[in-house]
């Protein structure tokens, strides 16, 4: 079902030769992405465990974390975001190497942007039959239909707004951690410029779920609660 935009989706690109990662940003684009980077595995880490992407290209050598080890640890939190990993070396022990860490596509370098973009599409697409579901307590948060539902027997579905949704996601994507209000300002609202924006999403939050959805951590925070 390739259209001729078939774009529109939130992609993480993990690459640390800038002059390739400028060209793929302009590239993804022009296609009709909506494209995040990160320079280093470290950063490209932190970004897939604590946003939401629907594609994560990931290089994979990368300063400060190998990109087979930013895959196993994605994997080992969770994140089933699919991932197209690239690689300078192109031979087979390469590639069984990164499918065995979790990639669903592997691209050796250099390679034909169409091609690329072709593959990307085709893993949307595949991915697009794979709900995303965060687990929230006994509820599940369903990051592709902004609903949480509530465990069996327990009543209807609650729709959420596309900010409530992010922070909620962001919550419960690490569920030990204590975030502070800016920590939360930075990953869910990075739009936003006031901490009180944290609290009153909170609140909402609160209303729609029952209170003890989210937990308060006196002078530190908040932090998934159990409900
Ligand atoms: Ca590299």
């Amino acid at each position: 079902m390739d259209t001729a935009h078939p774009g529109s989706g939130r992609v993480l690109l993990v690459e640390d030769n800038a002059e390739l990662a400028e060209l793929l940003t302009e590239l993804l684009s022009d296609e009709g992405y909506e494209v995040e980077t990160a320079a280093d595995g470290q950063r490209g880490l932190h970004l897939g465990l604590v946003r939401q992407y629907d594609v994560v290209i990931l290089d994979r050598g990368l300063p400060a974390l190998d990109g087979l080890d930013v895959l196993a640890r994605l994997r080992g939190k969770g994140v089933t975001t699919p991932v197209l990993v690239l690689s300078a070396l192109g031979n087979p022990a390469d590639r069984v190497a990164g499918l065995d860490a979790g990639a669903e596509d592997y691209l050796p370098k250099p390679f034909d942007v169409d091609e690329l973009l072709a593959r990307l599409r085709a893993l949307r697409r595949r991915h697009l039959d794979v709900a995303r579901v965060l687990p929230v307590g006994t509820m599940r948060l369903n990051l592709d239909t902004r609903q949480v539902e509530p465990g069996p027997g327990a009543g209807e579905p609650v729709r959420l707004s596309e900010r409530e949704c992010a922070l909620l996601a962001t919550l419960a994507g690490r569920p030990s951690r204590v975030f502070t209000r800016r920590d939360l300002l930075s990953l869910a609202f990075p739009e936003a410029d006031s901490e009180a924006v944290v609290d009153t999403y909170v609140s909402y939050l609160r209303r729609k779920l029952g209170r003890p959805v989210i937990a308060t951590v006196h002078g530190r925070g908040y932090q998934l609660g159990a409900p």
